[in-house]
C-alpha cells in the first residue's frame, strides 16, 4: 500500500497530517507513505506547482492522498503556473475520470443543513461524475455572425466507451452501497443523453442485482431538495455532475466535513475534501481535518478493497460529531489536533 501524500498549501498540511495519523493508527502491514510537493508550495520550491518529481511519485503510488492547492499570493501568475494547475494535471496525467462525491448527514448536524432536519436526516448518497468529457472538453469557441453578433459556442458530446467507463464506475459504487443506481441525463432534449441513457442500460445487464432508475436533470435538481433520501448511488456526465454535486454538499452542512475521490481504471484513485487551502485560517490549528480523514477512508474502500477499516474510520468520525466535538465551521471550537485526536480515541 504505496500511499503518496500531497499536502499542499495552507491548511493541506494541518489536515492531511491528522488523515495520515488515522491511517497509521489502524496498524495496516503494508502501509508505506511517500510524500510529495504540490501547488503553490512546489511551485516555491521548483518552479512548477506539479513538478516531475512528484508526477514520478505519483505514477510509483497505488493511491494518492490530496490536502489542497490554492495561494492567493501566486494568482498573478501565467494559468498553467497557479497552484490549481496540480488538480487538473494530474487527474489528465493519470486518466482520473470519475469523481465521487458522498453525501451524508451525520447524527447532531441535522441543524446545520440549509434543508428542514427531517428532510436532511435522510441523506446518505453518492454521486459520481464523469470527469474527462462532455461540454467542458468539446471544440468551443467565439465567432461572429454574419450580422455581426457575437456568438459563443461549446460542443456537447460522449463517446460510447466514455459512457460505458462511467457507468462501470457507478454500478461497482452501488454494488458496495445499497444497490441503487439513479443516472440523470436530459434524454429528453439532448442526444448526447440519448448515447447516454442507452449504454448505461447496456451496461446495467453485467449488474443485475442493482436497481437502476433513470431521471432527467431538473427533476433531479428538485428531487435532491425535496426527497433526497431516494437516492443512494447518482451517476451522471461532468457538466450534471459538477452543479448537482455542489448541491448535495450543501444538502448536509458544512465544507469541513465532505471528502470525494477521482478514480482511474483500476483500483487507482486520489482522495481528498473538497474544500480549498482555506487561507483566511491556515496555520491556525482551526481546520477541520474530518472531511480529509473521510477521504483516506474512500481510499481503503475503493483502492484497497478496506470496506471494514473505511467504516472504521467513518464510525469514529460520527461518534466523535455525536459526542460533540465540532470544528468552528460546524459552530463548535475543537482545534485540528483535537479532533484527530477525539477520532483516534473512538477508533
Ligand atoms: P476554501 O474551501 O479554501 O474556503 C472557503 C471557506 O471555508 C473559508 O472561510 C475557509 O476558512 C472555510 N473552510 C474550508 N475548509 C475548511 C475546513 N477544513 N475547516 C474549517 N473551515 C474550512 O475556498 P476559497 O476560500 O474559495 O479558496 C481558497 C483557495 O483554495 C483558492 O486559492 C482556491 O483556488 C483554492 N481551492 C482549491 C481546491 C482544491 O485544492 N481542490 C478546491 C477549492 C478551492
Amino acid at each position: 500500500m504505496r500511499i503518496a501524500v500531497f499536502a499542499g498549501d495552507g491548511i493541506g498540511p494541518e489536515v492531511t497530517g491528522e488523515a495520515v495519523r488515522v491511517l497509521e493508527k489502524l496498524g495496516l502491514p503494508n502501509l508505506e507513505l511517500v510524500e510529495g510537493d504540490v501547488g503553490g508550495a512546489a511551485y516555491r520550491k521548483h518552479g512548477h506547482p506539479l513538478p516531475e518529481a512528484t508526477l514520478d511519485i505519483a505514477r510509483s503510488a497505488d493511491a494518492i492522498l490530496f490536502g489542497a492547492v490554492g495561494d492567493f499570493d501566486l494568482d498573478h501568475l501565467e494559468r498553467h503556473l497557479r497552484p490549481e494547475q496540480a488538480v487538473l494535471g494530474l487527474r489528465k496525467e493519470l486518466g482520473l475520470f470519475a469523481n465521487l462525491r458522498p453525501a451524508r448527514v451525520f447524527k447532531g448536524l441535522e441543524g446545520l443543513t440549509s434543508l428542514r432536519p427531517e428532510v436532511a436526516q435522510e441523506i446518505d448518497l453518492l454521486i459520481v461524475r464523469e470527469l474527462n468529457g462532455d461540454v467542458y472538453f468539446g471544440e468551443k469557441g467565439m465567432r461572429r455572425l454574419e450580422d455581426g453578433r457575437r456568438q459563443g459556442w461549446d460542443m456537447m458530446s460522449y463517446a460510447e466507451d466514455e459512457v460505458r467507463r462511467i457507468a462501470h464506475a457507478g454500478f461497482k459504487a452501488a454494488m458496495t452501497r445499497d444497490k441503487k443506481l439513479c443516472s440523470v441525463d436530459k434524454a429528453n432534449v439532448l442526444e448526447t443523453s440519448q448515447l447516454w441513457r442507452d449504454v448505461v442500460i447496456e451496461v446495467s445487464k453485467d449488474y443485475p442485482e442493482v436497481e437502476l432508475a433513470h431521471m432527467y436533470v431538473d427533476n433531479a435538481a428538485m428531487q435532491l431538495v425535496k426527497n433526497p433520501g431516494q437516492f443512494d448511488v447518482v451517476v451522471t456526465g461532468n457538466l450534471f455532475g459538477d452543479i448537482l454535486s455542489d448541491q448535495a454538499s450543501m444538502c448536509v452542512g458544512s465544507i469541513g466535513l465532505l471528502a470525494s475521490a477521482s478514480l482511474a481504471e483500476g483500483s487507482f484513485g486520489l482522495y481528498e475534501p473538497i474544500h480549498g487551502s482555506a487561507p483566511d485560517i491556515a496555520g491556525k490549528g482551526l481546520a477541520n481535518p474530518m472531511a480529509t480523514i473521510l477521504s483516506a477512508a474512500m481510499m481503503l474502500r475503493h483502492s484497497f478493497g478496506l470496506e471494514a477499516e473505511a467504516v472504521r474510520i467513518e464510525e469514529a468520525v460520527a461518534a466523535a460529531l455525536a459526542d460533540g466535538i465540532k470544528g468552528g465551521d460546524l459552530g463548535g471550537s475543537a482545534g485540528t489536533v483535537e479532533i484527530g485526536d477525539a477520532v483516534l480515541a473512538r477508533l
